[in-house]
């Protein structure tokens, strides 16, 4: 089959074995791909990972063979599938029903092959069927939507969090704006690009701020918020140097949120995290339940994140177009 493989310098389309189902998995068929941050941390090596390596987790298919210990239902269906595979279901944390944390699990595209192929077996509890009403594109949002959505079911709100500022407005950031939304939450929504900040105003949120116009952004925020800060301030860029602003854009006592680290080291000074006793909070894969109904209820929309779709064979266009475009939400590859 045909699949995308980072050799440890490029990511380039090759010939290789179609994969071997064992009598638990399934072989997905796939049909879209999202392009995702940590595909280009790992291309742009700050992201460790063995190679060669298939890359691709965000993805949508049809399963076409089916295991002979798995429910034949399954066949012909239209499914997505979580990131985490070879879980023991018998660790400390699956006994706590804390899967993706279990400590045989290896992330699809990350720890072993992905989806950025023709085919791709995964073990079936990590399925998800795909609603009628869910084109392959929409259906490679449901992993990353489901990471917004673990935002918040590893930091419930309580009845002081009435503002959330959300840095990067990239997919993850969008997603997380409307879901944020939808709990009644007032937005800060900051990037430096205009289209973005325009994007998170058209879905509702209540100051687009564009941190290169005007004030900085912690100042910007207390303006708004009577001199205190935001009471959530979430990272979703990955970039050390916004931490500063993230930490600085927080309430006394608030909680900050870090999304997404790209394995880049991340000097930051704890001193006013200590002083101001701030709580720091960080998640990654979500529910996939809930995120399907984010999508199918209308709560999420996706649609206007697609920047660019390509063909497998594009993969390298696809991969250093969506670096260079400063604008660029996300990128799905059709297979
Ligand atoms: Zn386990």
């Amino acid at each position: 089959m045909k699949a995308a493989v980072f050799d440890g310098k490029n990511l380039t389309v090759k010939t290789v074995k179609d994969p071997k189902i064992n009598e638990s998995q399934v072989l997905i068929r796939v049909k879209s791909v999202g392009i995702c941050g940590t595909d280009l941390a790992i291309i742009n090596k700050t992201l460790p990972t063995p190679t060669p390596l298939i890359l691709g987790h965000e993805f949508a298919g049809d399963v076409i063979k089916v295991g002979s210990e798995v429910n034949q239902e399954w066949l012909n269906k239209r499914v997505t599938s979580e990131i985490n595979s070879n879980i023991d279901f018998k660790c400390y944390y699956c006994k706590q029903d804390n899967h993706s944390q279990c400590v045989s699990r290896k992330a699809l595209g990350i720890d072993i092959d992905g989806a950025l192929a023709e085919y791709i077996a995964v073990d079936s509890y990590m399925l998800h069927e795909i609603p009628d009403s869910l084109s392959y594109d929409d259906a490679t949002f449901i992993e990353p939507l489901a990471a917004a959505y673990q935002t918040f079911e590893v930091m419930p709100l309580d009845q002081n969090d009435r503002t959330m500022a959300i840095f990067g407005l990239g997919k993850l950031g969008l997603l997380l704006t409307q879901v944020a939304l939808s709990k009644g939450l007032k937005i800060f929504a900051v990037d430096g690009s205009h289209k973005k900040v325009a994007l998170a105003k058209k879905f509702g949120a209540h100051y687009p701020l564009n941190r290169f116009e005007g004030p900085n952004i912690p100042n910007k925020i207390k303006g708004l918020t009577n001199g205190l800060g935001a009471d959530i301030v979430v990272d979703t860029t990955g970039n050390p140097l916004a931490l500063k602003n993230v930490i600085a854009s927080c309430r006394t006592r608030g909680k900050i949120h870090i999304k997404s680290t790209h394995g880049i080291d991340t000097p930051i000074d704890l001193t006013d995290v200590v002083i101001r006793e701030l709580t720091i909070y960080s998640s990654r894969c979500g529910p996939f339940d809930k995120a399907i109904d984010g999508l199918t209820s209308g709560k999420v929309k996706v649609d206007k994140l697609i920047s660019k779709k390509y063909k497998l064979e594009d993969i390298e266009k696809a991969v250093s177009s969506f670096e260079e475009i400063h604008h660029h939400i996300k990128t799905i590859i059709h297979i």
